[in-house]
């Protein structure tokens, strides 16, 4: 069997990134058995279309690396891949049912369906449509037809028959057809429905592995009850867990945080740091393998070792994971890549320089400004961490030396090594306690507890600024 794996998204908006997380294991499923990924446009809701939604979904797909064999773009042998360009197939196989009478015209008004919906309410009993439109003769049919009456497609659902799937990550699922409502394939308006649409297009596209978010999981007896009704064979499913937020409460959702794919680029998120992290997190197997390329994923990817239960999208770990591909980028590729995180106010001839100073210690892009502001931004000296570990007599002291020390430095001579000499020298004759000294200063020229090396930053500061900082908390003190 030949595998071919979709991922469906409907073009509402911004990818969320959960979609995206779907998006790589639909892809690794289908690399991994020498198969195919499809990507399909699920298009048929038109009011909840955005504009450029299409356009959206290819480009954040690219953004990250994730490519397609068949689908926008690059077409392929089962297309249109754009469910609104294939209006015409929906509507042929939703007749095709009608005609074998498993399925059936309905001309019930919003008005009927809505009484119908309140008694049931007040019955207490689950929402369903009573089959009214089921047994009208064939006669009546046609002549509501012929009279333009709007009418819809339900399906016709068989009573009663026990019906089981088994899905890739949580085992036999088991549903009886009678909880199961008749369902509308066709709209009023020509178009289908998802569930029409999904299971014509899953079939008609070969697909042979459906795996999505576990908020399918209830539509699914729908889609089998739809693929019998066909006669077509069933794909096999996998429903995935959505991810909780971050503080572990509830389904991942805007109201509490970032969660488009777009926004983690925006705050500086590698985007093969971002698929490593989608790989690890949920991944129930043995090994705790951290760090793994695209490549080594392929070769693993199950999804039987996918966790059963919701995961919490834990920022600590992607931001770790990020740190490391950050880590291992060149200076060259960092300063490129970092580029667009400058702030407008960034010394950008000192780039080179600050770059390999805090790049161990960058976390996310966006953190270049948080540190590296103290060389370029007015800071704040807190004078009691200054004097934290001494005397005002002994932290002046230290201060009007070192500026002296620092003030004979010839400018053409201001470099790492000059700084350093110069400056322990001073703490040597002086006798001065070298963590205390040199955290004294640093606070001094930086406001900073937490800098690059303290000569370095000495350095990069510059001999006029650095001069002005030490004259200043001199008169702090
Ligand atoms: N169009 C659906 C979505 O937006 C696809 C669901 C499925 O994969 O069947 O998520």
């Amino acid at each position: 069997m030949k595998v071919r794996t979709r991922m469906a998204p409907s073009p509402t908006g911004e990818m969320h990134v959960g979609s995206l997380s779907i998006s790589l294991k639909n892809y690794a499923f289908a690399k991994r058995h020498g198969g195919q990924f499809i990507l399909r446009i699920e298009d048929t809701d038109k009011t909840r279309e955005i504009e450029n939604g299409v356009e959206l979904i290819q480009d954040i797909l690219k953004k990250y690396g994730i490519t397609w064999d068949e689908g926008p773009g690059v077409g392929g042998d089962h297309g249109p891949y754009i469910q609104s360009q294939r209006l015409d197939m929906y509507k042929k196989y939703a007749e095709q049912l009608v005609s074998e009478k498993k399925a059936y015209y309905c001309f019930c008004t919003t008005e009927r369906l809505e009484k119908l919906r309140d008694s049931q309410r007040e019955q207490k009993i689950p929402p369903k449509y009573d089959s009214h439109c089921k047994s009208l003769s064939a006669d009546e049919i046609k002549q509501r037809i012929e009279s333009n009456e709007p009418h819809v497609i339900r399906l016709a659902v068989p009573q009663n028959r026990e019906i089981t799937f088994t899905d890739l990550i949580r085992g036999d699922i088991s549903f009886n057809s009678s909880t199961v409502d008749d369902q509308v394939l066709l709209k009023s308006d020509g178009y289908p429905t998802y569930h029409m649409a999904v299971v014509v297009d899953d079939h008609l596209m070969d697909i042979t592995h459906i795996m999505r978010g576990e908020e399918w999981i209830s539509s699914t007896p729908k889609h089998i009850l739809l693929y019998q009704a066909f006669g077509w064979e069933l794909p096999q499913f996998a429903h995935i867990p959505v991810y909780l937020n971050p503080d572990g409460q509830g389904k991942m959702s805007k109201r509490k945080g970032h969660v488009s794919a777009q926004s983690f680029l925006d705050r500086g998120y590698l985007p093969e740091a971002m698929l490593n992290f989608f790989m690890i997190l949920g991944w129930a197997r043995e090994d705790e393998i951290e760090i793994m390329t695209l490549d080594e994923y392929v070769k693993a990817f199950d999804p039987k070792d996918v966790s059963q239960k919701s995961v919490v999208f834990d920022i600590k770990k992607l931001n770790w994971i990020n740190g490391v591909y950050i880590r291992k980028l060149t200076v060259e590729q960092l300063l490129e890549k970092i580029t667009p995180f400058l702030p407008n106010d960034f010394p950008t001839q000192k780039l080179s320089i600050i770059l390999p100073l805090i790049h161990e210690r960058l976390e996310t892009l966006a953190d270049i400004e948080q540190l590296t502001s103290f060389f370029y931004r007015d800071i704040s000296v807190d004078t009691q961490l200054l004097l934290k570990k001494s005397s005002v007599t002994e932290v002046k002291q230290q201060l009007e030396a070192t500026l002296s020390v620092l003030q004979a430095i010839e400018p053409k001579n201001w470099n790492v090594a000059t700084i350093e000499i110069a400056v322990r020298e001073l703490a040597e004759k002086n006798n001065w306690k070298p963590g205390q000294y040199f955290m004294m200063l640093r606070l001094a020229a930086t406001g900073s507890k937490a800098t690059p090396p303290l000569f370095d930053t000495l350095y990069v500061v510059g001999k006029e600024l650095m001069l002005q900082r030490l004259a200043a908390a001199l008169k702090l003190i």
